[in-house]
């Protein structure tokens, strides 16, 4: 993806950094047999994972078990490090729904390696992401529905109250390790439901208030 526009203020940003939360519900690191964090889980994702709405995800010839996990993703507006919990809302430039596609059968053998998880979360069409809102017309981003359907049917349901970190928790965390820049995006981690796509399926993601996210699935 070139650019994100953010259409009713006319902004653009270039794609930066992707910065993804991991376990940030708790009935999903639990569906995965995993510990709840203490502290926020970061991961990178690289920028050519990128795909609009409209586009296919494709299943790598290496994986057969790619999953979809639907997730509020915040654009970063303006540069920043060590920024406070109580001001890291005015980073957040805008919103949209994205998926953060995984190889699951790539991330379970990295993990039993304790190997990093680039491969698994890092190929090519797996960051969709749908268009942005700006985060003035987002009411109460600690209050939004987040939902996922496949060829019409719903399977993931969640409610952004239920994340361990607030988003502004998380902006204020990544920013003590990275320097956030303008067009950096934070995908602030699924709700439980999580599963296999397949060549074929249509992938709808929706958040109340946002626009939504369509994608298909095709094979390498
Ligand atoms: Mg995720």
């Amino acid at each position: 993806m070139e650019e994100f526009r953010i259409s009713e203020q006319g902004m653009s940003y270039r794609p930066g950094k992707l910065l993804c939360i991991g376990r940030n519900y708790a009935k999903h690191a639990k569906e995965l047999g995993n510990e709840v964090p203490e502290s926020p889980m970061v991961f990178l994702k690289p920028s050519s994972a990128l795909i609009p709405s409209g586009a296919h995800i494709v299943i790598p010839k290496m994986s057969n078990d790619v999953h979809h996990e639907v997730e509020l993703v915040c654009l970063i507006g303006k540069k920043g490090k060590d920024i406070p919990v109580e001001v890291a809302m005015d980073y957040i430039a805008g919103y949209a729904v994205g998926l953060d596609m995984t190889a699951r059968d790539i991330q379970n053998q990295a993990k039993a390696k304790s190997h990093p998880w680039s491969v698994a979360k890092g190929f090519d069409t797996f960051a969709p992401l749908g268009p942005f809102v700006s985060s003035q017309s987002v009411n109460d981003v600690a209050d939004l529905t987040i939902e996922l359907r496949i060829n019409g049917e719903l399977r993931q349901s969640g409610n952004t109250q239920d994340m361990i970190f607030s988003v502004a928790e998380l902006v204020s965390w990544c920013s003590s390790i990275f320097t956030l820049e303008p067009g950096d995006l934070l995908y602030t981690g699924t709700p439980e439901g999580v599963g296999p796509v397949a060549p074929g399926d249509v992938l709808v993601a929706t958040i109340a208030g946002i626009p939504e996210l369509t994608v298909g699935v095709k094979n390498a």
